[in-house]
């Protein structure tokens, strides 16, 4: 069901808030995906009750009147849990809320609870969350993706309408691609990061995912903006007005061998790919030189992003504690040992080894070398087309448990994403068909997220 259908169901009274908002909760509770963390189930009932009331003098409803929103659980909920699918942060209760929570408060939402993810937003499958891998709806032997896999799964399984990731190299769009649902990662700033848990500061966004890119629109309309907690967020411009979508120009990624896309997603994507061109015209292939090296340069600069920004989950500011240690650094030491999985801790070493004296600038420089260079070639490419299309991964979803071995694993499929978080650029991912594997990636200009979104709707009907 999308925002629409409900909304009427609500003014038709076929379906009262509350009724609802309970039905959702228990098909949480009987599908047993892990999909959420914690849930919000007294204040959300609470909350559907006073909508009822309201729904008996209203005509219209706001955009997000009665709609079940699932958050990612590394954005601040003020009094509500808030993990990061994190042990360090198992018991920690923010006492404010993220700049967008406090936007998504002036609407009539309901917040259904708080997501899996992989432990800090490190991974691609949720499987390095410290709590229950979450199960992929659309086939519960894969992983749903990640790292906001619990963001996925509840859309996907109807555990809520809209949903609320983050995305730094692909989180918000892989997931959605493994559970058949519409990821969104708008340009950076777009959406405030103020109270999201930082994780590689110049690459986070947050994420949008629902069935359908109409209620992409709403839930993104409601929440972002510029904040003046944080200085790198913006408002968006519209630029869609008196554009003609029929004029659009397209064009979509070289996928050369060496990115060894899955034969599967090679034959959606070019079968999609024929279907646009019959709409909108022949369509050029484009290719950007080092893309072989964008996942290398990705590594080097999210993991020395990310050995700065944990250095505050320490035991001290934030997080669980031992209680029996030998002195300062013991206290340290041992509360990351504890409290931090393998994941976070490979990260953390390999921040510190391409950052350390030695290297000096040796990695972090070739790495910044390597976004300028792919970042100014995107850059001349869409000044010529309004987008480049892609697939949004290059494997398909895991068994559960496969790549538990292979550290690269996370890394792997996100070529076509990365490249989008390193250069700033917006980018949506859709099905590319209801019952086949892959999903369509959509790069649109820096900061002209709306016009994006609105061409995206057009291709989601066209697929
Ligand atoms: N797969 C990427 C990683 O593990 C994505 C992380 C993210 O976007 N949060 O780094």
């Amino acid at each position: 069901m999308n925002i629409k259908e409900l909304h009427k169901k609500y003014l038709n009274k076929e379906l009262t808030v509350e009724a609802y908002i309970k039905s959702v909760f228990e098909n949480i509770k009987t599908n047993n995906y892990h999909a959420y963390i914690s849930l919000n189930e007294e204040a959300a009932l609470d909350k559907a009750k006073k909508l009822d009331e309201k729904l008996k003098d209203v005509k219209e409803l706001s955009p997000l009147f009665g709609v079940p929103v699932a958050i990612k659980d590394n954005i601040l909920t003020k009094g509500l849990k808030t993990t990061a699918g994190s042990k360090s942060l198992s018991n920690y209760v923010p006492i404010y809320n993220a700049d967008l929570i406090e936007k998504l408060n002036l609407s009539d939402y309901i917040l259904i609870g708080k997501t899996n993810m992989d432990e800090f937003a490190m991974g691609s499958s949720s499987e390095t969350s410290y709590y229950e891998t979450t199960i992929n709806p659309y086939d519960p032997s894969l992983t749903p993706g990640g790292s906001s896999g619990g963001s996925a799964a509840a859309v996907a399984a109807d555990e809520a309408i809209v949903s609320l990731g983050t995305d730094t190299g692909g989180s918000s769009r892989n997931p959605a691609d493994f559970c058949h649902i519409v990821g969104f990662a708008p340009s950076y700033g777009a959406i405030s990061r103020y109270g999201v848990i930082s994780m590689s500061n110049s690459l986070d966004r947050v994420g949008i995912m629902a069935k359908k890119v109409s209620d992409v629109k709403i839930l993104f309309d409601q929440i972002r903006g510029k904040s003046e907690n944080d200085f790198t967020s913006l408002d968006l411009e519209n630029t869609s007005e008196n554009k003609d979508n029929k004029k659009i120009r397209l064009a979509k990624f070289n996928l050369r061998d060496e990115y060894k896309v899955d034969p599967d997603i090679l034959k959606s994507f070019n079968e999609s790919i024929e279907k646009l061109e019959a709409e909108f015209g022949q369509m050029e292939t484009v290719d950007v030189d080092y893309l072989e090296y964008i996942n290398s340069a990705y590594t080097v600069i999210m993991s020395i992003e990310v050995e700065a920004n944990m250095a505050r989950i320490d035991g001290l500011r934030y997080g669980e504690s031992v209680s029996e240690y030998e002195n300062t650094d013991d206290f340290y030491i041992q509360n990351r040992t504890e409290n931090f999985g393998e994941e976070v801790k490979r990260r953390l070493a390999l921040g510190n080894f391409f950052a350390s004296k030695d290297n000096d600038q040796i990695y972090y420089k070739k790495a910044m070398q390597v976004r300028n260079l792919v970042k100014k070639q995107i850059d001349e490419l869409l000044n010529e087309y309004d987008l480049i299309l892609s697939p949004t991964t290059t494997l398909k979803a895991k068994k559960v448990g496969e790549t538990s071995q292979d550290a690269n694993a996370s890394f792997d499929s996100g070529l076509f994403n990365t490249i989008t978080n390193l250069s700033n650029l917006p980018a949506i991912s859709i099905p590319m068909k209801d019952d086949q594997i892959g999903s369509l990636q959509i790069i649109g200009k820096r900061n002209d997220d709306l016009r994006l979104l609105d061409i995206a709707e057009e291709i989601e009907g066209l697929l």
